[in-house]
């Protein structure tokens, strides 16, 4: 592999000095992508747009480790599309990403860049219908972007379907594709398609997983990184709430008390305390909804959606909701689980702070996560200041309220379930 991607035979890589005049022209990339770049107020391209753009046009392989909020979808996404420009064709790239929201938003990119080309693209994700998919393949969309099991399963069951003619093969978020075991439907895929294409690697994380990935399915690839390997960004504000235990519910409510009035993500460990918490902050007049992985794929969406309209402005989710998604105007993000691994923090708190914006998180720790909170300070190299709080007489003033609202998530429940709740005196 080269690294040696610093070396000047790429007139188009600009010099540091030049870095400020850098523009999406500039790049090489052509007039009506200029304009649609222009459209969705790109102004200036960034680093990792910088860094990759130039090299995919004079058509060489490209792995990409770049944080998330970096632009990088872009930075695959326009070059894509000018050689789709240049030789329009059916059935021309395909992106394989780790969950159904990321492709979705994928989609959203290539849509909006590509709409000064006229770009089809198509969404093939599991929890949709097949049959659909099937009919909007046979129209040979311009794109594909979808999740590996799905598109194997149209691989191997939807007749007159094939990727022979593939030009580009994206493969974004790598680590996670890999974590999530999608390895080996990637090598099957890779085995039938055409090994004379383009590839692009997207990884937030250099894993031993990606590199082997790496060496099986890129030719000659230029490695381009934008950041420190584990880094959070400059305009983000990390700060941790330390408390005990038994009061979790509580301070987690104090907090968006406190925040009010900004777009909140809060993530929890399990797909029960998202639905949970949702529905307690609900019961206190928040407007929460939840995202996790036991809601079907259209409520998922649709909780998606209208947390991105601003309809809602909490959304409590687990880590399904944690890499790649793009939420733009994200205030906080609130860990109330202390993430297992620190590279999910990264990606979690990554949800703000997006392309240039500033930024806050809120990590709660209690007596059980001192261990797990240091080792996250030592990978991201920066000690967490306290939230500010005036008094924590003041959080436990809100405990009354806060039981009241659990006793009423719990009897909800168990009505669903069919059970009888235990306190009758409960308002609805
Ligand atoms: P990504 O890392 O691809 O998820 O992009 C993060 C966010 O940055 C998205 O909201 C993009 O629309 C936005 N973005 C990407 N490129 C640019 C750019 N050149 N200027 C401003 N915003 C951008």
């Amino acid at each position: 592999m080269s690294n040696d991607n610093k070396e000047p035979n790429n007139n188009n890589s600009p010099s540091k000095d030049e870095e400020k005049e850098v523009s999406f022209a500039s790049l090489g990339v052509i007039e009506p992508l200029c304009k649609a770049c222009e459209q969705v107020k790109y102004v200036k391209p960034t680093d990792i747009q910088v860094e990759a753009i130039p090299w995919a046009l004079q058509g060489r392989d490209i792995i990409g480790l770049a944080q998330t909020g970096s632009g990088k979808t872009a930075a695959f996404a326009l070059p894509i599309l000018q050689a789709l420009w240049e030789a329009p064709q059916g059935l021309f790239a395909c992106v394989l990403a780790p969950t159904r929201e990321l492709a979705y938003q994928i989609t959203e990119t290539f849509n909006a860049l590509g709409s000064t080309i006229g770009v089809r693209c198509v969404v093939i994700v599991g929890g949709m219908d097949m049959m659909a998919q099937s009919i909007a393949l046979s129209k040979k969309p311009h794109i594909i972007i979808a999740t590996p099991g799905r598109l194997q399963d149209h691989l191997e069951n939807t007749k007159g379907f094939g990727l022979r003619t593939l030009k580009y093969l994206v493969m974004d978020e790598a680590d996670k594709l890999l974590d999530m075991d999608f390895g080996p439907m990637i090598d099957k895929i890779l085995k039938i398609i055409p090994k004379e294409r383009h590839t692009f690697l997207f990884s937030a994380t250099m894993t031993t997983k990606v590199a082997k990935l790496q060496r099986a399915s890129l030719n000659n690839p230029v490695k381009v990184e934008v950041s420190s390997k584990y880094s959070t960004v400059s305009t983000l504000l990390q700060y941790y709430l330390f408390f005990p235990f038994k009061h979790k519910d509580c301070y987690l409510i104090y907090l968006c008390n406190e925040l009010a009035g900004n777009s909140t993500i809060i993530f929890t460990r399990t797909c029960n305390d998202a639905q949970r918490l949702a529905l307690m902050l609900r019961n206190l007049g928040f407007t929460a909804i939840p995202l996790h992985g036991q809601l079907a794929q259209s409520k998922r969406l649709g909780s998606l959606n209208k947390f991105k309209a601003g309809s809602r402005n909490i959304l409590v989710a687990t880590d399904v909701a944690s890499r790649g998604l793009d939420i733009p105007l994200v205030d906080v993000v609130i860990n109330f689980d202390i993430p297992a691994n620190s590279k999910d923090y990264i990606h979690r708190v990554g949800r703000t702070a997006r392309a240039g914006r500033a930024g806050k998180s809120i990590t709660l720790v209690t007596q059980y996560d001192v261990e797990l909170f240091q080792r996250i300070e030592h990978v991201i190299g920066k000690q967490m200041e306290a939230f500010p709080i005036e008094s924590n007489d003041d959080v436990l003033l809100l405990q009354e309220r806060v039981s009241e609202a659990q006793q009423v998530v719990a009897a909800a429940k168990h009505l669903k379930k069919g059970v009888k709740p235990k306190n009758k005196k409960l308002k609805r």
